[in-house]
């Protein structure tokens, strides 16, 4: 994948990619010359040939994290968000994920703990997260080729985030792999999938179950004092239980 090294941006917020800086940009606000890409400052204001304004910057790790590629459903960055409050992984955290799917979440994660260990058992998928991890510059993941139902090989983990259809069958592996006071995080669409594992968590002696949550991420439009929700982009994710491992 071509790797991005120019943001451009409309006042109104509209993003276009420079990923051949040899090259103009076409947009459907007309083109943006090379000659004036390559020579542009930071944050400074260029005009395309039909007089639209773009200021154009170096993509930040979110504007590449939006574009990679996405073959399984990734989890939604209103859950991303809430996973990492509730678990404080940062810069000193171990964590492991399961399955690693488009390696979206893997990859968000890297960009702020330790390291990452990802659990995937279709060979296709791992392909798609190689290549956002190369497309995103990220050192510290490891793709392993498993089934964390069978087996987790790693230890001494700090958090662990299960999203795949029966996250109950690998909690015994998980209590194996978690640190004393480690988190231990499902994301799951629907509900029998929460009630399995949140029952069978409560029936494990080694876990301690803290809640589970649905996000809901309600945006507003705010123009002058035209102020309301906004009438569309209200759908359902997921639901996230979480819980610690304390023996
Ligand atoms: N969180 C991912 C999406 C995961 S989709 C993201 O943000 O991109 C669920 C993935 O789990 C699928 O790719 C599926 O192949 C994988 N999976 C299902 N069962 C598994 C298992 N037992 N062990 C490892 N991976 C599994």
């Amino acid at each position: 994948m071509n790797s991005i090294k120019k943001i451009l941006i409309t006042r109104q917020g509209r993003k276009f990619y420079a990923r051949n800086l040899n090259e103009d940009v076409h947009t459907q606000y007309g083109y943006v010359k090379k000659e004036e890409l390559k020579k542009a400052i930071e944050g400074s204001l260029l005009k395309s040939n039909t007089n639209m304004e773009f200021f154009v910057f170096n993509p930040y790790f979110i504007d590449l994290y939006r574009k990679i590629k996405r073959d399984a459903q990734i989890i939604p960055l209103k859950d991303v968000g809430l996973i990492i409050a509730e678990t404080g992984i940062n810069k000193s955290s171990k964590v492991l994920d399961a399955g690693s799917g488009s390696g979206a979440l893997a990859c968000f994660l890297a960009g702020i703990a330790k390291e990452v260990v990802t659990y995937e058992i279709r060979e296709d998928f791992i392909e798609i997260t190689k290549s956002n991890i190369e497309f995103l510059n990220l050192k510290n993941i490891k793709i392993k080729n498993k089934d964390i139902y069978k087996e987790i090989d790693d230890k001494n983990i700090d958090v662990i985030i299960l999203d795949l259809p029966e996250p109950w069958n690998a909690i015994e592996n998980c209590a194996k792999a978690l640190n004393p006071g480690g988190f231990i995080v499902s994301y799951s669409p629907s509900i029998p999938q929460v009630a399995d594992f949140v029952n069978a968590l409560r029936k494990n002696e080694r876990f301690v179950y803290i809640k589970s949550v649905e996000i809901t991420e309600r945006e507003w439009e705010v123009e002058e004092r035209k102020i309301r929700p906004k009438s569309k982009g209200l759908g359902h994710s997921g639901f996230l239980s979480f819980a610690r491992k304390v023996q």
